[in-house]
């Protein structure tokens, strides 16, 4: 027999299969982590088995020098699955290879844990034994715990009961009074137990219980989406499913933001399903890490818990993966391959015959419009649980503000609500975006925006040149001195910080006491659990914080949330700006009254009228996709197009620039063969010039970025872009080709 091995090295000249003997007595089989000799000198490097063949061609075959681990590390689907994703994500085999597995089994950075375990040898009288070891009482006492406990017991647990007792535990094996045996132990992160009660589902909940249900016994890799807005017991409904599904003998896997990875969250999911349970998230050792995984691989998990790359889990017998918050971005991976979570969950299920649950209160468009089409089967739950009102939702004209004279970063409305809710000791959490912190710019007395002329999206202000620039064209403008639109000199970049907020929030009550929440505060490992917990208990009455804040968090006692500038994200130089920003406001403001109290959200906004912030005010989800994707039409920005971008960097700016103009004139004869006479129409966009941040660590950096129309013509598109990079990357310097990029800058 032979096998098909790829070589873990990263690497275009090698990312190919390679053709090995496997010796007769190497149980070898698909998805063996095994050591081969590789390249002249035959150096050992570590591979993994992708395909059996009985044959070879090759005259000259060495064999596989020995296998890893004793099981097969990989799945024969996820194989399947990472030689998709090199042609989907135009990445390495070995870089898709290497997300189904934890880093530290590859080099072999970690081993088992062993632990010695004594019992009582064979044959051996306990009354006998102990009369004995009259003379040596450290030993009489160990045999006494052992033959009590009546099973074998661990060294290191003896020594717990009777510290330093390894030489009598070893001493008692010498004389035959116990034998020993070594076992493996994992290493398991701690569990916290957040009970819960288990609900009688509501009718709303339990029509969408029963219809996952259905999906998972079918396994058809059906998709359906849960619109419930929040605090409507989606939680609830997951483990319900997860219930049913465990029920019919299957396995689940639940993918929540990295950021709602709190004990709370896994808590909850332990108190109803308590051993079967394996975590996956960054915050575990490497031992945890990899114990985990084993206990997933090996069979001794049915629910597996994480973030984004928990997808990849090796789950065989998949019956449903659930995610949270579907609508999060941080499902989509940023590194290489650039890989969305969402979309490999879909090929899981459909490729093992599950179903995948999608659930939001603010679903991303994309999910929502195959819904609506019925790719997707919707499910919602309209009202909050127990008939609980949502939040209501004031807006502030904070030019309204200005006018009266007021500067300041809370209205005058803000500060009425934050001093009421005080004065009867609840609480408030306020939220500031800083994503957006200066970087727009706009004009504090009529609101007017500056934008682009090509592309109707808003100018970043770069500090550095004290020009304006558009990051979609890269067009520039200087900083105007006046409005172009009121002629009034108040236009300016525009942003508040979270420190700045919590000064304000002293000024104004000296005596309350805040808790600060954002990147900087957040640096310490733990902080995060440790800062909310402190808010849980009530040692402060004003939470700030950043996007931190806005998810999934229940604090019963928070009757009041402030929004302190609304548009800061919506001028975002992003076409997925408004999207953003609509799923951002909703989200903070379901945070307040989620318990038996009511909720109140002061919305601050320099534009009251504009028909996002109008959609985030009424808490109207399908109202503002309607909306939204119209715009999405009429400007054919996603999912009508699709945007790629080629990204040249080099220390020689020249080289970079010249790199980046060359490519771009072949590549756009190239493209406009493949589209023919009849889709001229299809390139919407192709444009080569200076990337928005134009130098980072001593690169300067040049993109081309190109904007398809979605035709049956795109992935003819797509290809002959993908196979013209592969043909003339290695001739410009660093080209890193992207498609859909989550950034432009
Ligand atoms: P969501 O995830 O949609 O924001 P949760 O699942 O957190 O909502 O539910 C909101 C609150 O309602 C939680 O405190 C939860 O324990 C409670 N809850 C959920 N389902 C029920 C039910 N059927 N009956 C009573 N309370 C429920
Ligand atoms: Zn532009």
């Amino acid at each position: 027999m032979f096998a098909e091995v790829i070589v873990d090295i990263a690497h275009t000249a090698v990312d190919r299969r390679f053709t090995y003997r496997i010796p007769d007595d190497l149980p070898v089989t698909q998805g063996h982590h095994v050591f081969v000799p590789f390249g002249q000198g035959d150096h050992m490097k570590e591979g993994f088995v992708v395909a059996l063949k009985h044959t070879s061609d090759y005259p000259e075959i060495k064999d596989i020098a020995r296998i890893i681990e004793p099981y097969p590390v990989l799945l024969q689907e996820q194989i399947a699955l990472a030689e998709w994703m090199k042609d989907a994500y135009h990445c390495l085999f070995v870089d898709a290879l290497r997300l189904m597995i934890p880093a530290q089994l590859r080099g072999m950075r970690i081993k088992e844990k062993k632990v010695r375990t004594v019992a009582l040898a064979d044959g051996v009288d306990p009354e006998a034994a102990l009369t004995a070891l009259e003379k040596a009482p450290v030993q009489k006492r160990i045999l006494e715990i052992i033959a009590r406990i009546g099973a074998e017991a661990s060294v290191p647990d003896l020594n717990r009961f009777c510290p330093g007792c390894t030489p009598a535990v070893n001493a008692l094996i010498k004389k035959g009074f116990l034998t020993e045996q070594s076992e493996t132990v994992f290493r398991r992160p701690a569990k916290y137990r957040i009970h819960t009660p288990d609900y009688a589902l509501t009718d709303a909940q339990s029509i969408a219980a029963d219809a996952v249900k259905a999906a998972v016994e079918a396994g058809q890799g059906n998709v359906l989406l849960l619109h419930g807005v929040t605090g409507s017991g989606k939680t609830e409904v997951y483990l319900h499913a997860i219930a049913d599904c465990l029920a019919l003998g299957k396995q689940a896997i639940v993918l929540v933001p990295e950021i709602s990875l709190t004990p709370q969250t896994v808590g909850r999911f332990t108190d109803r399903f308590g051993e079967r349970i394996a975590v996956l998230h960054s915050h575990l050792s490497a031992g945890e890490r990899f114990d985990e995984w084993r206990r997933i691989r090996l069979g001794l998990a049915d629910i597996v818990i994480g973030a984004r790359s928990a997808v990849f889990a090796p789950v065989e017998r998949l019956g449903l993966i659930i995610i949270d918050e579907e609508h999060e971005s941080s499902y989509q991976s940023e590194s290489q391959p650039p890989y969305l979570a969402t979309e490999i969950a879909a090929k899981r299920v459909k490729a093992l015959g599950g179903a995948l649950l999608l659930g939001s209160a603010t679903p991303s468009l994309l999910s929502y419009s195959r819904a609506l089409s019925g790719k997707y089967t919707l499910l919602t739950l309209p009202d909050r649980i127990a008939g609980r009102p949502l939040p209501t939702v004031e807006t502030v004209n904070m030019r309204d503000e200005l006018l009266m004279g007021n500067n300041s970063i809370f209205s005058d409305k803000l500060t009425e609500r934050l001093s009421e809710c005080i004065a009867v000791g609840q609480q408030a959490m306020l939220f500031i975006n800083r994503r957006g912190y200066a970087t727009f710019v706009s004009c504090r007395s009529c609101g007017y925006v500056l934008k682009c002329d090509n592309c109707d999206i808003s100018m970043t202000y770069h500090k550095s040149e004290l020009r304006t620039r558009c990051h979609y064209c890269g067009a520039t403008k200087p900083l105007p001195k006046e409005c172009p639109n009121c002629k009034k000199p108040f236009i300016k970049q525009f942003g508040v910080g979270t420190e700045q907020v919590e000064e304000a929030v002293h000024r104004l009550f000296p005596s309350v006491r805040t808790l600060r929440m954002d990147t900087d505060t957040m640096r310490e490992k733990g902080s995060y659990e440790k800062l909310l917990s402190a808010f849980h208990r009530g040692d402060a009455q004003v939470l700030i914080g950043t996007q931190m804040i806005a998810k999934g968090h229940d604090f019963p006692n928070v009757t009041l949330v402030g929004i302190v500038a609304a548009d800061t994200t919506l001028n975002l130089p992003d076409y997925r700006s408004p999207e953003r920003t609509f799923q951002l406001l909703t989200q903070v403001a379901g945070r307040a009254g989620r318990d038996n109290l009511p909720g109140r959200v002061v919305l601050q906004t320099y534009e009251p009228n504009h028909p996002i912030i109008r959609f985030a005010k009424a808490q109207d989800y399908v109202g503002f996709y309607h909306y939204e994707i119209m715009e999405r039409k009429k400007l054919l920005y996603p999912p009508f197009s699709l945007f790629l971008r080629i990204v040249f960097t080099d220390r020689d700016e020249n080289k970079a620039e010249q790199g980046c103009l060359e490519y771009a004139k072949t590549l756009e004869a190239v493209l406009k063969e493949t589209l023919g006479d009849e889709g001229e129409q299809d390139l919407l966009l192709l444009v080569a010039a200076q990337a928005p941040i134009a130098r980072i660590s001593g690169y300067s950096r040049y993109q081309i970025v190109i904007k398809l129309l979605r035709t049956r013509r795109l992935p003819a598109a797509v290809k002959a872009i993908t196979s013209f990079h592969d043909l003339h990357r290695d001739k410009c310097g660093e080209v890193r080709l992207e498609i859909n990029p989550q950034e432009m800058f």
